[in-house]
């Protein structure tokens, strides 16, 4: 028989997740601080709780998507032991791994399970075959309800450190950062000359996609320390890098995002790294 699930924070992801779980046959109850928001999963057959302490009570599975961990942190504050105690907390709110740490700790004196979670798509494609979500905290707890999660999407363990979650979710959204930098920029540029965003988005994709193929070769070699290239040097990216600054500039663009990137290579030239590769500013990034 299907396992009954708690979902505290029904913004557009809670709200995706309860869905999800109502989808998959789920005995499901939502609470959300501004009641309102239980509606529609109401009319889909989930049951509304008045209190958060009244959801926390309807199922050994609870799970948690506020905005912060601030907002989280506030909601346990009103919550006893004696109603926390064997459930299991599964947070799902975006945050850092020493939050997730500390989320862990507070949630095991309380008597809880701790799961804490980074979920790996938008709201549209929860339950899709492309979601998933990284998980760390309580193995057993893990196992336990697993079975259930996966009506969210794949289920991915990375470790009993509680932060690990954040950690990998925070990584992706990095990179994902690092791109849409990029985007932004290349578009910005492109524009001052009357080239259409549009157009130019059909060369900008293969572009990127292509440049993908690299990033295997530079985590290959910052895991074994050799970062000698044959593809591209530093001294080379250094030498071209002045002339992006001068055409943002000269073309009337900010060039605040991409100063950065320039120090970040004179300092590594510096240091004698000209003939390595990209995988070396990942070591000049290091700072402890
Ligand atoms: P929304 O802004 O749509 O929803 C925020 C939710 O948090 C609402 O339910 C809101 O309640 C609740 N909330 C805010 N402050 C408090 C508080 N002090 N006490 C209790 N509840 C509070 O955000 P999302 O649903 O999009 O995001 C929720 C989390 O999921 C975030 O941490 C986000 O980073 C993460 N996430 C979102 C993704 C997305 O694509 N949307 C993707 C991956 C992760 P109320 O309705 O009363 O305001």
């Amino acid at each position: 028989s299907s396992s009954p699930v708690s979902i505290l924070g029904l913004g557009m992801m809670g709200g995706a997740l309860a869905a999800a779980f109502l989808n998959t046959g789920h005995p499901v109850t939502v609470w959300n601080r501004s009641a309102s928001k239980t509606g529609p999963l109401v009319a889909q057959g989930a049951l509304p709780a008045t209190t958060a302490a009244e959801a926390v009570a309807a199922s050994p599975l609870v799970v948690l998507c506020l905005l912060t961990n601030d907002n989280v942190n506030e909601l346990l504050a009103g919550l006893s032991e004696k109603q926390l105690a064997g459930r299991t907390l599964v947070n799902l709110t975006n945050g850092t791994p020493a939050q997730a740490r500390a989320l862990a700790a507070r949630a095991e004196k309380l008597g809880a399970r701790y799961l804490d979670g980074g979920i790996m798509a938008v709201p549209q494609m929860i339950g899709g075959p492309a979601a998933y979500v990284f998980y760390s905290g309580d193995e057993q707890a893990y196992e336990t309800h697993r079975p259930t999660l996966a009506a969210l999407g794949g289920t991915k363990w990375t470790g009993s450190d509680a932060g690990l979650a954040a950690l990998n979710d925070l990584g992706l959204l990095t990179g994902m950062y690092g791109m849409f930098i990029g985007v932004v920029q290349a578009l910005a540029l492109v524009r001052t000359e009357n080239i259409k965003a549009e157009e130019y988005a059909e060369l900008l994709v293969p572009w990127i996609t292509a440049m993908l193929g690299l990033v295997p070769e530079i985590a290959r070699d910052l895991d074994s320390g050799q970062h000698l290239t044959d593809v591209s040097s530093l001294a080379v990216n250094q030498a071209a890098f002045p002339n992006f600054l001068t055409a943002f500039k000269e073309q009337g663009v900010s060039v605040e995002l991409f100063e950065p990137f320039q120090a970040l290579l004179d300092r590594s030239v510096e240091a004698g790294h000209a003939a390595d590769g990209l995988s070396r500013l990942a070591e000049m990034l290091t700072v402890r």
